[in-house]
């Protein structure tokens, strides 16, 4: 998101390398405060119950009406685990109680980090959140793969099922190095 104004003192901000930096950044043109921009870290869980795994289908765009797993933004203050179990709460009503860190993934290309634990879902209670058209248990057999919101979700399936497979589960990290393809209003075809 791009800065127009200092939020401290409300002067113009202009966008340069400040001496002893290597990355230019957002810069208070009066008060000179530096307005550093991080990756974003998105958590979430893999809910297991009964063999089966916990999918839910969204209400929001990107993505609206395709299957995914319950996640989303780090909040301040919260522990990566913390928010993976808020995120199971509000976007599937499911309570997990113990997880394993089990897939990390780093996405470059538009500065996010991916973190889902491997969790049981205590009973398999669970209830649409307002992000959620709804949700529901799948068996290996029904796992919508072509309808799966996003490539890090299926990812993240497949290693499951390999790793349930083999009877053994352990954490593991991958970099995702995906550059969606540029469209020009110019260009014709697809
Ligand atoms: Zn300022």
């Amino acid at each position: 998101m791009k800065m127009k104004f200092c939020s401290e003192c409300a002067a113009p901000i202009v966008r340069l390398i400040p001496d002893g930096d290597d990355h230019l950044r957002d810069v208070c043109s009066q008060c000179k405060t530096i307005f550093y921009q991080n990756p974003k870290v998105i958590v979430g869980t893999l809910p297991i119950w009964d063999d089966k795994v916990m999918l839910c289908k969204r209400a929001i765009e990107p993505r609206y009406g395709y299957w995914t797993l319950p996640a989303g933004f780090l909040e301040l203050s919260e522990s990566t685990w913390q928010g993976a179990q808020r995120e199971t709460r509000e976007e599937a009503g499911a309570t997990v109680e113990e997880g394993m860190l089990y897939g990390v993934y780093d996405l470059p290309y538009i500065s996010q980090i991916y973190m889902f634990y491997l969790a049981e879902v205590k009973d398999g209670l669970h209830e649409a959140g307002v992000e959620s058209l709804e949700v529901d248990w799948f068996e290996r057999s029904q796992i919508p793969w072509h309808d799966l919101a996003f490539p890090v979700i299926k990812t993240m399936l497949e290693r499951y099922f390999l790793d349930r497979d083999n009877g053994t589960f352990s954490t593991f990290h991958e970099t995702i190095e995906f550059r969606p393809r540029v469209h020009y209003n110019n260009e014709s075809g697809d």
